[in-house]
């Protein structure tokens, strides 16, 4: 079902993800050479409790870990380990969420490790101005799938390959509600946006191939062809003009020209 939230529930939701986009901020500057991803995962649950809220990955699903944890070819899913270590020149993508008062907030971000190369930096860049000319077309009034068909125009430019296994999402109380959000573009349009809907938008993109196999672990996913692969994800508030993106900090939205 797609929930339009009243005004109060999207000050929560506006709250869970002031806190979420704080938690990123923070985990970005704890990223080094030599930890290991269990590690970070651990620092990611201390400060989401820190904020008094629940992480809301941990036992999704049987999920567990706070964070999803996904290093260089990875896509999403990745599951922390004690035994994997970051090192100098990999991206690890770190996606988490929380529980504030009922109410979710999911966000992704894909950090360098360390001196990364040219082409790395490139993808983690694109994946996330892709995310930006998205949400352009997240209006109410527009279809969902307009989104997607924002994100391929961006993209199929770098040549890179948009995944299409995994797509974002609605959310709420649940972390995961209708619609769908694909992050491509589709025949049909989708369901018309209205105010106060929230989505998460989140373009997961390979260097290589746009597909993706499933690890040996049942959970995560991997580029096919071994690619180098970026995630970028907010949750987002519908509204009557410019979307508001409730998982960036105000320092960071006005770097990146949003509401
Ligand atoms: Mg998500």
């Amino acid at each position: 079902m797609v929930t339009i939230k009243s005004d109060h529930e999207v000050q929560l939701m506006r709250e869970a993800g002031q806190i979420l986009a704080k938690v990123h901020m923070e985990l970005s500057k704890e990223v080094r050479p030599g930890m290991s991803t269990w590690e970070l995962d651990q620092i990611c649950e201390k400060l989401i409790r820190s904020h008094g809220c629940i992480p809301s990955f941990k036992g999704y699903e049987g999920f567990p870990a706070s964070a999803c944890i996904s290093v260089n070819d990875e896509v999403v899913h990745g599951i922390p380990d004690k035994h994997r270590y970051l090192q100098e020149g990999d991206i690890v993508s770190v996606d988490t969420g929380v529980i504030w008062k009922g109410w979710q907030s999911d966000a992704a971000r894909t950090h360098a490790v360390g001196k990364i190369s040219k082409e790395a930096q490139d993808l983690i860049d694109r994946t996330r101005e892709s995310f930006f000319a998205g949400i352009q077309a997240a209006v109410a009034g527009g279809h969902v799938n307009d989104i997607g068909r924002a994100i391929e125009d961006y993209i199929i430019p770098y040549g890179y390959g948009i995944v299409e296994d995994l797509v974002g999402h609605g959310i709420g109380r649940d972390m995961h509600e209708e619609p769908e959000v694909p992050n491509f573009t589709c025949k049909r349009k989708g369901i018309r946006l209205q105010k106060n809907m929230t989505i998460a938008v989140e373009p997961m993109i390979n260097m290589g191939t746009w597909q993706v196999r499933e690890a040996e672990n049942g959970w995560t996913y991997v580029s096919a062809d071994g690619s180098l692969s970026a995630h970028y994800e907010n949750t987002i508030l519908i509204t009557d003009g410019q979307p508001e993106v409730l998982s960036l900090l105000p320092e960071e939205k006005k770097l990146y020209h949003v509401n």
